[in-house]
């Protein structure tokens, strides 16, 4: 699947989270800024598996690195920047529809990301776990678009029968 069409599996996804979120928010409104930022997050998730190939999903990475390296950099947290450099290589390193393609490690590095960086910003912690959940319902979207429900943990002969039937 190509990058318009994760971009569109995102923007399903981050609807569907909205419309369950909703009722649980009783109704509340949520800012505007918010939501861009929660669709952002999203579409990042959705293209983010295709880093391990030259992709949108690759470009967008790098460059919130590089971002992330000049904060480091302006902040002189310097001992954040070996971290930095080892995500930036590590794409690199994968070969294709590997271990980022993974529905275990697409729920589990977010969850790992959160839990990490929630200990660290506690004033954060909601937003940082939120993030986390709009991250994971946009990579398994652009999975969901990869292989159909082929991907989900299920009986061999149940994902065989699915697949026909998507494809
Ligand atoms: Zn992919």
């Amino acid at each position: 699947m190509n990058y318009p069409g994760h971009i569109g599996g995102g923007v399903i996804a981050f609807s569907i989270i909205i419309a369950l979120a909703i009722p649980a928010r009783f109704g509340q409104p949520c800012s505007a800024v918010g939501m861009g930022m929660w669709l952002g997050i999203t579409l990042f998730g959705a293209l983010f598996p295709d880093i391990d190939v030259h992709s949108k999903g690759r470009k967008v990475w790098h460059r919130l690195l590089f971002c992330g390296a000049l904060l480091m950099t302006y902040h002189r947290q310097y001992q954040l920047l070996a971290p930095l450099l080892l995500l930036t290589a590590a794409p690199y390193m994968l070969k294709h529809r590997g271990i980022t393609h993974r529905w275990w490690f697409i729920t589990s590095m977010p969850l790992a990301g959160a839990w990490y960086l929630g200990h660290a910003y506690p004033l954060w912690h909601n937003e940082i776990y939120l993030s986390s959940i709009f991250f994971t319902a946009g990579a398994l979207s652009h999975l969901a678009l990869d292989y159909g429900p082929r991907w989900l943990p299920m009986p061999k002969n149940i994902a065989r029968l699915l697949s026909k039937l998507f494809s």
